[in-house]
């Protein structure tokens, strides 16, 4: 097809919309390794999830083998509002950048939580409303997966406790009211309202608390309150496998047009947005029918890929979630507080660790100071504010079009563009004021968190 037929901004019509959500897991030959009961170190059964998620999310968290998942007529319905995405290709950066590459980003941020993470909230309120539950339980960091869940439990009218880790909730206070006029309660975490709130309290007076504290709290508060369960955004299978809907669309556009990405970057925290951008056309490499380079982006201040152990490990600070076998850096480590661009979480998601590990895909660091340049030059140049996690990805797609540059290769390269930034403007602030610093952990510095990990 030629250049010119291709629009600026691919959207898909409604009968082109993904109906199912594709589950990676079901092609993969290495299935990634099973979550364990932390007690008998035992694989979880779906009863034993079941205590602490609903319980068909409790299903597709352990479902390795059917590859393709109906999304319920509701969930259909409720993407309709503010789906599909646009697949939009930046000419704008490509003539400022003066690339032969072709950029394409997947732009996730055009629905009022600013981000991805609605795919995977409305889905989660959609089982536990569906269960008949009172309500759900969860934990915060920067407030986009807070804010996302609270939409999507005001619309099933279902009771919401968000715990947000209390630096943010300082920070942020706009970001909670959103919450709050959403009508979910947010608690500054680590609180007294739970007992391994009290504990953490205890032994770390003034902590400005973590999203390992943050979940152990909601955990607590989920079990020890009837007709509640507890939902997380990021990392797990089943949120890969709603995130999916943002790879599916992005192929299904691609194709409409007979495009081929060479490469497909997203920035990673727990691997949602990757996980969801990649997956399906991860499964076509996975069954040998297409080659692609992929790209995950990390803040080189909380390098779970790249310098994390692959091994067990516990997925919050209080011990009290089951153990999974991931990329981390140890349930112990605390990012440097001067790190401003999200994406702080000490693992990753098992899916994404066992192809790392297995060599399809790659990983790299990037500083933040760098990333927010690139968010500055691409706002400037291409009308949107970036989220900073998202930013991290935009950095790398920059860097690879400059590599085009120099070569003259006319790569295709698709980044997800998860989010918007208005709420991250403290970090904008400080960038903008010459004040960020570029901070790398040394080997001293990720000891604690190793020395954090369980022994197997
Ligand atoms: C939460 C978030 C991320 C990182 O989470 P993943 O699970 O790794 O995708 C990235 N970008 C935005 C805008 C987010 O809100």
């Amino acid at each position: 097809m030629s250049e010119t037929t291709i629009p600026y901004k691919i959207y898909l019509h409604e009968h082109e919309m993904p109906r199912q959500w594709y589950n990676v897991r079901a092609d993969m030959k290495h299935k990634p390794a099973p979550l364990l009961n932390p007690g008998t170190l035992k694989p979880m059964t779906v009863e034993e999830l079941s205590g602490v998620f609903c319980t068909e999310l409790a299903k597709q968290e352990l479902d390795d083998t059917t590859a393709y998942i109906d999304i319920p007529e509701e969930i259909l319905k409720f993407y309709k509002m503010y789906r599909p995405s646009p697949l939009v290709r930046a000419y704008c950066l490509e003539e400022k950048l003066q690339t032969p590459a072709k950029i394409y980003y997947k732009f996730e941020g055009n629905n009022t939580s600013g981000s991805h993470k609605l795919n995977s909230a409305i889905a989660q309120a959609y089982y536990a409303k569906k269960q008949g539950l009172k309500g759900v339980t969860t934990e915060t960091g920067a407030g986009q997966w807070g804010t996302a869940l609270s939409m999507a439990c005001a619309y099933f009218d279902l009771d919401c406790k968000v715990y947000m880790v209390k630096v943010s909730y300082e920070q942020k206070p706009f970001r909670r009211e959103v919450m709050r006029t959403y009508g979910a309660s947010v608690t500054p975490s680590p609180s007294e309202t739970t007992e391994v709130g009290r504990k953490i309290l205890a032994e770390h007076p003034g902590t400005s608390g973590s999203l390992g504290c943050a979940i152990s709290e909601a955990v607590e508060a989920a079990m020890g309150t009837e007709g509640y369960r507890y939902v997380l955004g990021s990392v797990l299978n089943q949120v890969l496998l709603h995130q999916s809907v943002i790879g599916l669309e992005t192929k299904a556009a691609l194709d409409k047009y007979g495009i081929t990405p060479d490469i497909i970057i997203g920035c990673a925290g727990g691997g949602s947005n990757l996980g969801g951008l990649i997956s399906p056309f991860m499964g076509e490499k996975l069954r040998g029918e297409k080659d692609y380079h992929f790209i995950a982006v990390e803040p080189a201040s909380c390098p779970s890929f790249t310098r994390g152990k692959f091994a067990y490990d516990f997925c919050d600070t209080g011990k009290v979630c089951p153990l999974a076998k991931m990329y981390t850096l140890g349930s112990g480590f605390i990012p440097s507080a001067n790190h401003a661009g999200g994406l702080r979480y000490h693992g990753m998601s098992t899916v994404l660790s066992q192809l790392y590990d297995d060599g399809l895909m790659e990983a790299r660091a990037v500083e933040q100071n760098a990333v927010f340049e690139a968010a500055e030059q691409f706002a400037r140049i291409e009308g949107i504010l970036p989220a900073p996690e998202s930013s991290h990805a935009i950095r790398v797609a920059i860097d690879e079009a400059l590599k085009c540059k120099e070569t003259g290769e006319e790569k295709t390269i698709v980044f997800g563009l998860t989010g918007t930034g208005y709420f991250d403007m403290v970090a904008y602030e400080k960038y903008n004021n010459g004040e960020m610093s570029d901070y790398i952990p040394t080997d001293e510095d990720l000891k604690p968190g190793f020395d954090s990990l369980p022994e197997m």
